[in-house]
């Protein structure tokens, strides 16, 4: 950390080279204990964002010719390089995003495993079928699609990035990466080790490549570059339709994991101990800056009362404190603009008939970024705070009548990422997975992820999926090739003969 605060202005890394911007222009980060001045980081534009898009053009002619298994080397020593320094990554993390230490750290270790699960895909990224018919054989293979721009958001920075951006080069893509400018750090370390790794086995400086800057000018060129043939987006729902709209004129393939206001159903036959364990570590954990947060809590109503108060019991004893203290539950939210907009939902829980069961104000004095754990309780589907993604340790009670209310609610808002649910019965647990409108649904559980698994949303909760092989299905160009088996025996289609 003390290089990011001490070492100048934190630079991009282009074709492997430390470069500041033409311009000269720069933005500055916050610390979210303090809201003091942090790092100040150059900021990029076209003339960046054209540098870094051919020097990956120009690598791609090399990477998408690497074998899979020399691949599969590369990605697990970016993975050991990773591990190396998860300890780094996720003191880093915790000063950027002012997420708590005791998740950053785990976080940084799923960054070096999405490496690991992609690094032994490597070699079947290009599998095809093959398809027989009377005159030809037809067979298929998978093409990297070339260079591709990876834009992520703030919240687990360092895990998001490597999600994207693991599969891509296994796939034989290069990538041009503009990561969010509330939380570049993690992103700096990320490009050191991979640029180490890839250059260290021969291969081009460019394979991967590092521009900081504002959205609406590194992220929107990036989105508009001709070289660029896809982008791989998280973020806002209302920046993919942007990104949708930037792109369009070059045609580009994109891939969205947008907001979510994701509901979690508590039926009163289900283990209400565990339930209420889940319903809790799904909004408060990791400031509830998560999208798959379950920011809605269904209760059947003949249980509602007495498990609000149960909710409302354990909000009160979470601790709120410094992201570095291991024993920190909830650190600052990331921004000062963020922590005003979740501090605008009291007044507007209360106008809409709901009560603010616990907190709702700044805690630790007011210092920084830092707000108390919030429960809104006696809330309907129709008020802002059941229908908007808050984005912080918020979680708005509703209470329903039975199993078609529960799916009504669930489905009654224009998000759809993910859906958990809670029933001893198991006809009803596969009735309701069904009818929620939701990409993922778990049941009886929190979201453990199974990194095979398709991983995305509906509604304005996003377009495409991750996981697996679906992440190649993005990055790769399928090519059919029909090969007649006897030229004389193939219809002849001549002209001017
Ligand atoms: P954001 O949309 O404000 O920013 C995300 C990234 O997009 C940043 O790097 C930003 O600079 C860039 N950007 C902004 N405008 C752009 C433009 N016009 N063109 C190109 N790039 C642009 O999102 P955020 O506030 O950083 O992140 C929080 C959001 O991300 C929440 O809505 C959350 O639900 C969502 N999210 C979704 C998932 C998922 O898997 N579905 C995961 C994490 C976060």
């Amino acid at each position: 950390m003390e290089r990011f605060l001490n070492g100048g202005i934190v630079p991009h890394v282009i074709a492997g080279e430390r470069v500041l911007s033409v311009t000269g222009a720069t933005f500055e980060t916050l610390d979210p204990t303090t809201n003091r001045h942090q790092c100040t980081v150059a900021s990029g534009g076209a003339a960046e964002i054209d540098h870094a898009a051919r020097a990956a053009e120009a690598a791609f002619k090399v990477w998408r010719d690497v074998p899979g298994a020399a691949r599969r080397k590369i990605l697990h020593a970016i993975a050991d390089a990773i591990e190396a320094r998860a300890e780094e990554i996720a003191f880093v993390e915790c000063c950027d995003t002012g997420q708590p230490i005791r998740y950053m750290a785990k976080a940084a270790l799923r960054g070096a495993e999405n490496f690991r699960f992609y690094a032994d895909r490597a070699s079947e990224a290009g599998n095809g079928l093959s398809l027989p018919d009377t005159d030809h054989i037809n067979y298929t293979i998978r093409q990297p699609i070339g260079a591709v721009g990876v834009i992520t958001p703030w919240n687990t920075p360092f895990m998001l990035s490597t999600w994207k951006i693991a599969p891509a080069l296994a796939a034989g893509c290069t990538v041009v990466h503009k990561p969010a400018e509330w939380s570049p750090l993690s992103a700096v370390i990320l490009i050191e080790i991979m640029d180490e790794v890839i250059r260290a086995h021969g291969l081009p400086a460019g394979v991967v490549n590092l521009v900081h800057g504002l959205g609406e000018e590194a992220g929107k060129a990036l989105t508009e570059h001709p070289a660029i043939r896809a982008i791989a987006f998280v973020g806002e729902t209302t920046t993919g339709s942007h990104i949708m709209a930037q792109g369009a004129k070059t045609l580009k393939r994109v891939h969205f994991e947008l907001g979510g206001k994701n509901p979690v159903i508590v039926f009163d036959d289900a283990d209400l101990d565990r339930a209420l364990d889940a319903v809790l570590f799904m909004i408060y954990s990791l400031n509830g800056e998560r999208c798959t947060s379950s920011s809605r809590a269904l209760v059947q109503r003949s249980i509602h009362d007495a498990f609000s108060e149960k909710v409302a019991e354990r909000v009160r004893r979470i601790k709120v404190g410094h992201p570095l203290d291991p024993a920190t539950e909830i650190g600052p939210l990331i921004h000062p603009r963020h922590a005003e907009k979740v501090l605008s939902y009291p007044a507007l829980a209360r106008e809409g008939g709901a009560r603010v069961a616990c907190g709702g104000g700044r805690a630790m004095g007011g210092a920084g970024n830092y707000v108390e754990p919030t429960l809104y309780v006696d809330a309907a589907t129709g008020m802002r705070i059941a229908q908007e993604e808050i984005f912080g340790p918020v979680l708005t009670m509703i209470p329903f009548e039975d199993e078609a209310d529960a799916v009504r609610v669930a489905n009654d808002v224009r998000y759809g990422l993910a859906g958990y649910l809670w029933t001893r019965d198991i006809g009803r647990a596969h009735r309701v997975a069904r009818d929620l409108e939701a990409g993922m649904i778990w049941v009886n559980s929190e979201n453990v992820r199974h990194l095979p698994t398709p991983f995305g949303g509906i509604k304005n909760s996003g377009v495409g999926r991750d996981g697996g092989d679906y992440s190649f299905d993005f990055y790769m160009e399928t090519k059919n090739i029909a090969v007649a088996y006897d030229s004389h025996k193939v219809p002849r289609l001549g002209i001017g003969s």
